[in-house]
């Protein structure tokens, strides 16, 4: 959907014209999952899917809240009356940064949004940071705190933990605030310190498919959750502040403190291992080797599988499936439980891959997934 499209709902919703456009993507992480909660490297690029909203300040109190993927009419909301965990609905994400922005001191007076989106919701790519992001960056540009992507990045963060009451880490915001066309960003979630790391997959006739497998098993909070807190567990057990302590090379001795505590010993082999897989990935990206981090990706799946246990049925068959049939490598990404995985593949590969993809769900009896390219994209940005 268009800029022009979006002002022209925005125009018929409220009467009049808005001040702007903005646009925010969705992503997917390449490597770097279940590490940012650990201080540790996350990899994430920006999806060409979006989420646009068109805006205009109001001077009232008021802030009206409309999503052309959600039935009915705009939402209105005092912005007085803004409480943390107040809203169980879709509102709570916009409304949870405006309540932000005002927390930390900034001033808004209200809005009137309206809101469309090309991100599949509920897939692992990100749609409620695209949401929160979009809303972020149209009040800063309206409203003139003039915050920088990646502070816009914390405070919608804020927004999604303290008013939506959603425990997450801070990949999904700065990856939808800071990511760069053809590159993907490598972030150091412990002081958010960034590097655009070149990633053009086309330039080496490579292709890297969504599989978007429409599942979300039921437990996914409770298991995040439990992750979570068996990851503190380990950084405490080892007195560290976080896992991202544990060198690689220290795995070893550490593990070995660890004897008896079979769960924290699978979390802790997991994220040192995956932050190592995430230096050597930026390793390969920056000497312009694509192709070799294939295998990386396949040892990080297994590792999520096998170690954090956040796999699934339908995401170890895409995975299985696609090795099977030509990938150079395929993981899950996000956070697990359903949600999408990653394939990549030389470009030729891509019919025969989505096909047998799509079979082995039809032969599995699962719903038939979604399958998409992902050109790594811009990240938020003025459209109008
Ligand atoms: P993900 O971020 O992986 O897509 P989440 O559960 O974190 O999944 O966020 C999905 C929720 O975000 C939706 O259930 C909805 O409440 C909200 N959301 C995202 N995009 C939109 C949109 N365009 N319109 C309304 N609500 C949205
Ligand atoms: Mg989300």
């Amino acid at each position: 959907m268009g800029a022009l499209e979006v002002q022209e709902g925005f125009t018929e919703l409220y009467g009049a014209e808005p001040e702007g456009v903005w646009a925010a993507p969705g992503r997917v992480n390449l490597i770097g999952e279940h590490t940012d909660y650990n201080d540790g490297f996350v990899m994430p690029f920006a999806l060409p899917h979006v989420t646009t909203a068109a805006v205009a300040r109001r001077d009232d109190g008021v802030l009206r809240l409309h999503s052309a993927d959600v039935p009915g009419g705009p939402v209105e909301l005092r912005i007085d009356d803004l409480a943390p965990q107040s809203d169980r609905n879709w509102t709570a994400y916009p409304a949870g940064v405006v309540w932000a922005l005002r927390e930390a001191g900034h001033e808004v007076t209200g809005a009137d949004v309206h809101l469309t989106s090309t991100v599949p919701t509920g897939a692992g790519l990100s749609s409620s940071a695209a949401l929160e992001v979009v809303v972020a960056l149209a009040l800063n540009d309206l409203y003139g705190p003039d915050l920088k992507g990646w502070q816009l990045a914390r405070l919608c963060q804020r927004a999604e933990n303290v008013y939506v009451g959603a425990p997450t880490g801070i990949m999904d915001q700065t990856a939808s605030a800071c990511c760069a066309s053809g590159h993907a960003l490598f972030l150091d979630t412990r002081d958010l310190s960034q590097r655009q790391v070149p990633f053009d997959l086309a330039a080496e006739g490579l292709r890297l498919l969504v599989v978007d497998t429409r599942v979300q098993h039921a437990h996914s909070d409770g298991e995040y959750g439990r992750r979570r807190t068996g990851c503190e567990k380990g950084a405490a057990l080892l007195g560290v502040d976080a896992l991202r302590d544990i060198p690689y090379d220290g795995l070893d001795a550490a593990l070995a403190e660890l004897a008896g505590e079979e769960e924290v010993t699978r979390l802790v082999r997991h994220v040192v291992t995956e932050n190592e897989r995430a230096e050597r990935v930026v390793s390969l990206l920056e000497a312009g080797d694509i192709r070799s981090i294939g295998p990386i990706l396949t040892e990080g799946h297994a590792s999520l599988r096998d170690d954090f246990r956040v796999s699934c049925p339908e995401l170890d068959l895409v995975v299985d499936t696609a090795l099977a049939s030509g990938a150079l490598g395929a993981r899950m990404t996000g956070g697990g439980f359903g949600g999408s995985a990653i394939v990549l593949t030389e470009s030729s590969g891509v019919p025969a891959l989505t096909k047998a993809i799509e079979q082995s769900f039809t032969d599995a009896g699962h719903r038939t997934p979604r399958v998409f390219e992902a050109v790594p994209s811009a990240g938020a940005r003025r459209s109008a």
